[in-house]
């Protein structure tokens, strides 16, 4: 399990090598064909700032070798904000007295067909909030079998579960499940998570294995972005996927690096900011050290900022998300999670990446391949 492997890197000796490297050890990363994580490490430092020209080229050359000029697109849909957790970054947290939705049967298939409405998306994730009694493997089974008619490629982001739970919504169709570890840094994990199933530190970071032991064909990671210093959480992010690929070589892997945007509770501010250029510059680190790896933007993102990253690595992008419970139907009385950047529609969004020279994809998969 990753949580063994974890225990034996040290976060402080990390994050002295990442800020002790030099332009010589980005150069040396740079010319290699297979980049380890030292390399990573070379590639994300400050060091390596005055070469991102050069990595972005380089990233952008990897990138279309890879996957050509295709984009996947897909789009989020948040089932509930029933949560049990109480992340003190986070709108939705079981401390804040807002309403709650959970959306019903109906309500369900009210979303699908006015997601269908807004552009060809066969790629759906359905996210919940933490709270297995509302949002449980029962209710996720059934939403699955619900999307089935209307989206071939089903994902979900929702409370790490047993392996064998994995395998049994594997059986209702689903492809892959997107979890954020949000933070590697375990001394301070506790801080940001201080109660209910995710204050759990190993049982969140081994869900990544038990995903894998259930032969998900796709699993997606991230660190959220503003809690602790963005360079050793990446680069222990960059570990647990080498350790993944390594262990599960059957599965596909995404990455994300979400920035922490204002919540609706009105109180957490990011202990760390994250600039444009260093998003760029981790993006371009992550191409040039993992050459298949999905690399995903969401509406968290500014459109041109956007547009541009869709040329130089990032292959895989949401559209007219919304991050409310019932958001695309229009239930307009529930919590958004956060407020999105991106605001155009999605026929606004496919128009800009062929503009580009992209070709956006909405269907990648079909489950006659299975
Ligand atoms: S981040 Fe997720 S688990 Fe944490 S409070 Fe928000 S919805 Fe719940």
């Amino acid at each position: 399990m990753f949580s063994d492997y974890i225990e034996k890197i040290s976060w402080d000796e990390t994050t002295e090598r990442i800020y002790s490297k030099t332009a010589s050890d980005v150069e040396a990363a740079l010319r290699k064909q297979h980049q380890d994580v030292d390399d990573f490490m070379a590639l994300i430092s400050p060091a390596a700032a005055p070469y991102i020209e050069h990595m972005a080229e380089l990233s952008r050359k990897i990138t279309r070798e890879r996957f050509g000029n295709t984009i996947s697109m897909f789009i989020p849909l948040y089932l509930t904000n029933s949560c049990a957790n109480s992340c003190v970054y986070c709108g939705f947290h079981v401390s804040n007295p807002m309403k709650r939705t959970v959306l019903t049967e109906d309500e369900i298939i009210n979303e699908y067909k006015a997601i269908k409405k807004l552009a060809p998306f066969e790629n759906i994730l359905l996210l919940t909030g933490e709270n297995p009694v509302v949002a449980g493997v029962p209710y996720l089974k059934r939403a699955l079998d619900l999307a089935k008619p209307y989206f071939s490629n089903l994902k979900l982001e929702v409370m790490p579960l047993k392996a064998e739970e994995y395998a049994e919504l594997k059986e209702h169709g689903l492809y892959g499940v997107i979890c954020f570890q949000e933070t590697y840094n375990k001394a301070n994990y506790k801080i940001y998570h201080p109660r209910g199933m995710k204050s759990k530190y190993e049982w969140r970071v081994n869900s990544f294995d038990r995903m894998g032991q259930a032969g998900l064909h796709y699993i997606g990671m991230g660190v959220l972005i503003g809690l602790e210093e963005w360079r050793t959480d990446v680069t222990m992010l960059a570990y647990h996927l080498r350790y993944l690929e390594k262990t599960y070589w059957k599965t596909k892997f995404s990455v994300n690096f979400p920035r922490m945007r204002a919540a609706e509770n009105g109180g957490f501010q990011p202990n760390v900011i994250m600039s444009d250029r260093e998003l760029a510059q981790l993006t371009f680190a992550m191409r040039i050290f993992d050459h298949d790896v999905d690399i995903s933007y969401s509406t968290r993102e500014a459109p041109a900022f956007r547009d541009n990253m869709a040329t130089l690595g990032v292959t895989t992008m949401s559209a007219e998300s919304k991050t409310e419970p019932g958001g695309y139907y229009s239930y307009p009385q529930a919590l958004e999670q956060f407020h999105v950047s991106d605001e155009r529609t999605a026929k606004e969004v496919i128009a800009a990446l062929k503009a580009k020279g992209l070709e956006p994809v909405f269907k990648d998969w079909e489950h006659v391949l299975d």
